[in-house]
C-alpha cells in the first residue's frame, strides 16, 4: 500500500553525514524523516569502520603491550592469548549501544527513523521500500539529502568472499586470527588493519607490468583494500539527470545538486572520504537550507592515521608548500622530551609545525602518542588564524602529552624551552 507524508526534509543514509544532519535540522525545526537500509543506524563509520577498526586496535595494542612493554614495567602476566570470539563480541557490544544510542537521539530530536531503500522518483518526492514488511512508502519533500556514502572496490579477477579474500567489512569481522595476510593497497585502511600493528612500516612489493617475473606468496588471507566508490546505484539519480562527476554528486558550494531540492554530502560527493568531513557537511548542508551560510574550510580538514605511534595532519605538508614556492619555517619538539610521553614509555614521534612570516600555522603534523587528538588544538589554532605566540600564551597542564605543542609553539617563534 501506498502512502503519502509530506516532510520539511528527507535524508537517505543514516551515516555519519546522514543522521547528524538530520538531527540537526530537527533541531533548527524542520520536520525530517531519515531513511537507512542496512537496518542499523551509523553507516560505514560506526557499523563497519571507524568504531570497530578503532575497538580492535585498541584490544590489539593492550594485547601487544601485554607481552612486550608489560615486563618491562614489572607486571607479569603468564601466557597472554587471544579468544577471537571474545574480542568480536566486546566490538560488537559497542557497534550496537552506539547504534542504539543514534536511535535515541532521533527520538529525543523527533527525527522519524525508517528502516528501508529509498530512490528518488521525482523532485520532491522519495520512495521507501521498508525492509521488514516490503510495503512502499511514497514521502513528498521539501529538500532531500541524499548521504548514502561509499563502498568498497573490488577487482574482477579476485572476488571478495569475506572467508579468504577480505573487505575492509570482513576483516573487522573475522572468527579466526590469519597467519599470514597479504593487504593489497598501502592506504589508510591497509596500514590500519595490519594484524601487526606496531609499526608504520608497511613492506611494498612494486609490481611492473613489463618485469615478467612472478612472484608466489603464500598467505592464509587477502585483504583487499584498494579505495571506495560512492554509492548510487539504485537512486533513481540517472532518471532524474542528476549531474555526476565520475562517480560522485556533483553538487555546488550550498551542496545542492543541479536539481534545486536535492542536496548531496559526505562520501558521495568530492573532498576526503572521512567521517568529521562528513558531518560538518551534513551540519552545513541544513543550515544552509534553513537560511544560514555555514561555510567550510576544506584546507584543514585533520587527517588521523591510527598506527602505532598514530600520525596526524592538518593543512600544508613541507612538500605542497614547496611546489607552491610559498616561503615557511619550520619547528620541531620531539616526544623523548616530553615528560608524559617518557612516563608512558612512548617517546617515539614529534611536532613539527610548518609557519608563515605572520607566526601563523601552515600546517601541522604529529606523530606520537595520542596524535589524534593533539591534532584538534591546531585545528582550533588554523580556524581562528592564531599565531604560534598567541598559542605558547596558552596555559598548557602538566605533564600532558599537550606540552608538546606548547614547546613546539615557543620553537617556532623563539625556542623551546625542553629541548
Ligand atoms: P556512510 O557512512 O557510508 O553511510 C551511508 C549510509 O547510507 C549507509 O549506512 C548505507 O547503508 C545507507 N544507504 C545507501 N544507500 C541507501 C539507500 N538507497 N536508501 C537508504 N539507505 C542507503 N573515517 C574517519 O574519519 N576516521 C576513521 O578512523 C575512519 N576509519 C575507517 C575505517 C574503515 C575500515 C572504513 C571502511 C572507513 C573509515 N572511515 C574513517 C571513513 C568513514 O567511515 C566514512 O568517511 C564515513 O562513514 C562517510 O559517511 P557518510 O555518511 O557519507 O556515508
Amino acid at each position: 500500500s501506498l502512502t503519502t507524508k509530506t516532510k520539511d526534509l528527507v535524508v537517505i543514509g543514516g551515516g555519519p553525514g546522514g543522521y547528524v544532519a538530520a538531527i540537526k535540522a530537527a533541531q533548527l525545526g524542520m520536520n525530517v524523516l531519515c531513511a537507512e537500509k542496512r537496518g542499523a543506524l551509523g553507516g560505514t563509520c560506526l557499523q563497519e569502520g571507524c568504531i570497530p577498526s578503532k575497538t580492535l586496535l585498541h584490544t590489539s595494542h593492550l594485547f601487544e603491550e601485554s607481552k612486550k612493554e608489560f615486563p618491562k614495567l614489572g607486571i607479569l602476566v603468564d601466557n597472554p592469548r587471544i579468544n577471537i570470539q571474545k574480542i568480536m563480541q566486546e566490538k560488537n557490544k559497542v557497534v550496537s549501544g552506539l547504534s542504539k544510542g543514534i536511535e535515541m537521539l532521533f527520538k529525543k530530536n523527533k527525527v522519524e527513523y525508517l528502516k528501508g531503500k529509498a530512490s528518488i522518483t521525482k523532485p520532491g518526492q522519495v520512495l521507501i521500500e521498508k525492509n521488514e514488511t516490503n510495503e512502499k512508502e511514497i514521502i513528498d519533500a521539501k529538500n532531500i539529502l541524499i548521504a548514502t556514502g561509499s563502498d568498497f572496490i573490488d577487482f574482477p579477477w579476485l572476488k571478495i568472499d569475506e572467508k579468504v579474500v577480505l573487505s575492509s567489512r570482513g576483516a573487522l569481522s573475522l572468527n579466526r586470527i590469519p597467519k599470514k595476510m597479504i593487504i593489497i593497497g598501502g592506504g589508510v585502511i591497509g596500514l590500519e588493519l595490519r594484524v601487526e600493528n606496531n609499526t608504520a612500516k608497511l613492506k611494498v612489493l612494486p609490481i611492473k607490468e613489463k618485469d615478467s617475473k612472478v612472484i608466489d606468496i603464500e598467505a592464509d588471507s587477502v585483504l583487499v583494500s584498494v579505495g571506495r566508490k560512492p554509492v548510487t546505484e539504485g537512486l533513481g539519480l540517472e532518471k532524474l539527470g542528476i549531474k555526476m562527476n565520475k562517480r560522485q554528486v556533483e553538487i555546488n558550494e550550498k551542496f545542492e545538486t543541479n536539481i534545486p531540492g536535492i542536496y548531496a554530502i559526505g562520501d558521495i560527493v568530492r573532498g576526503p572520504m572521512l567521517a568529521h568531513k562528513a558531518e560538518e557537511e551534513g551540519i552545513a548542508a541544513v543550515s544552509i537550507m534553513n537560511g544560514g551560510n555555514s561555510h567550510i574550510n576544506y584546507d584543514i580538514i585533520p587527517e588521523v592515521i591510527y598506527t602505532t605511534p598514530e600520525v596526524a595532519k592538518i593543512g600544508k605538508t613541507e612538500e605542497q608548500l614547496k611546489s607552491s614556492g610559498i616561503k615557511y619555517r619550520k619547528s620541531k619538539f620531539p616526544y623523548i622530551a616530553n615528560s608524559r610521553a617518557r612516563a608512558m614509555s612512548q617517546t617515539d614521534g614529534f611536532v613539527k609545525f610548518l609557519t608563515d612570516q605572520d607566526h601563523k600555522l601552515l600546517g601541522a603534523h604529529v606523530i606520537g602518542p595520542n596524535a589524534s587528538e593533539a591534532i584538534t588544538e591546531c585545528s582550533v589554532a588554523m580556524q581562528y588564524g592564531l599565531t604560534v605566540k598567541q598559542l605558547s600564551h596558552v596555559c598548557h597542564p602538566h605533564p600532558t602529552l599537550s606540552e608538546a605543542i606548547l614547546e613546539t609553539a615557543f620553537a617556532a617563534y623563539f625556542k623551546p624551552i625542553h629541548f
